[in-house]
């Protein structure tokens, strides 16, 4: 009798809120304008900021209201701001890069909060800024010997670094992430191809002036050279959340390492892929190096970074990627947002538990 009546009133419940079962579409203004979500399943719920307003969470914005919710920003290069149940973590530190480049609409200073920081490499455009967020957050800092090195010079505690090789069974708790470094390897595009390209770029462009030569060059400072970032100083980092939503993140488009493969073969694919777009500038090059990261990892939703540009140079395109995944696989979804523009994802959906 309990069960009857308990039945007879789900079905009441889904009567009266058949917009529950299925939303017709999704309009792309809804991020703007409430109202279009005003007759959808979700016209109960607030709407929550930190998956609409673009504001990182670092800099003061809107932690999610679910701590289920895992709010995903780009902020240029293969910087990203991952938020989920009430920690903040930043993978790479690249944020005052300079005025060659478009701005990001904050300052590495704006960041006051963050739990940790992974850097994929050491060269400039990956953690020139990572030491000074970590000294002011008190964020433990991740990366490979040749990365920590250089943070050994800089000024933040070393009790806050983390040195890994991701030659294997090496995993960081750091409290719903579990984050697994895996020896990945830099991206390596063909030396006549890029020579090419940027001779014709500076025959076109107005050069830096002698000021923007000075600023890029204290940037460059913060970052290392070493001929050991391409073998020995990338690495991928896996990282599952408590409930097995999984990411794999990837900061240099260079090739897929055996170690990489190891681990894509422990765990057989991936929710999310953040993955460097390689710099090889032709389509037919990019889209073929974006192919084989995303045979390995298997992501079911890939969002590319390092795709963006100084004002006198080419972003990478993106759409020819995209396009090539889906012609493969329809059902990967592929999601490239301007700078801190949230992507909200609800968690306790993954590929572990479908399983
Ligand atoms: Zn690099």
């Amino acid at each position: 009798m309990r069960t009857k009546v308990l039945l007879i009133t789900s079905i009441a419940i889904a009567a009266l809120i058949p917009s529950a079962q299925a939303r017709p579409f999704e309009d792309p203004r809804a991020d703007r304008i409430a109202a279009i979500d005003a007759d959808t399943a979700f016209q109960a719920e607030p709407r929550d900021a930190a998956c609409h307003a673009p504001v990182l969470a670092s800099t003061g914005g809107a932690m999610p209201k679910n701590p289920r919710t895992l709010a995903v920003r780009w902020t240029g290069y293969t910087n990203f701001e991952l938020v989920y149940n009430g920690q903040i973590v930043l993978l790479d530190a690249y944020f005052d890069r300079g005025s060659l480049y478009p701005s990001l609409g904050f300052k590495a200073a704006d960041v006051r909060k963050a739990d940790a920081i992974l850097i994929g490499h050491g060269h400039h455009d990956h953690m020139s800024d990572a030491a000074s967020v970590g000294a002011r957050t008190g964020a433990i800092v991740v990366g490979a010997p040749v990365t920590t090195e250089k943070l050994a010079t800089q000024a933040i505690d070393a009790k806050q670094v983390r040195t890994v090789t991701g030659r294997g069974g090496e995993v960081l708790q750091l409290g719903a992430f579990k984050v697994e470094p895996i020896l990945g390897e830099h991206g390596d595009p063909p030396a006549q191809l890029v020579g090419a390209f940027d001779a014709a770029l500076k025959a076109t462009t107005p050069g830096p002036t002698p000021e923007q030569l000075a600023e890029q060059a204290t940037i460059r400072q913060r970052g290392t050279q070493d001929r050991r970032v391409r073998n020995e100083g990338t690495i991928a980092y896996l990282i599952t959340l408590d409930n097995g939503f999984r990411i794999m993140y990837r900061d240099s488009g260079g090739r897929v390492t055996d170690f990489e493969k190891a681990a894509m073969e422990r765990v057989g694919r991936v929710d999310l892929g953040l993955i460097a777009v390689s710099a090889a500038y032709l389509n037919s090059a990019t889209v073929a190096q974006a192919l084989e990261h995303v045979h390995a990892y298997k992501p079911d939703v890939y969002m590319p970074g390092h795709h963006d540009a100084p004002f006198n140079n080419l972003w990478r395109s993106t759409e020819p990627l995209f396009q090539a995944v889906k012609d493969e696989n329809p059902r990967t979804v592929t999601v490239s947002k301007g700078y801190r523009e949230p992507t909200c994802f609800n968690t306790e959906h993954n590929i572990s538990r479908s399983r």
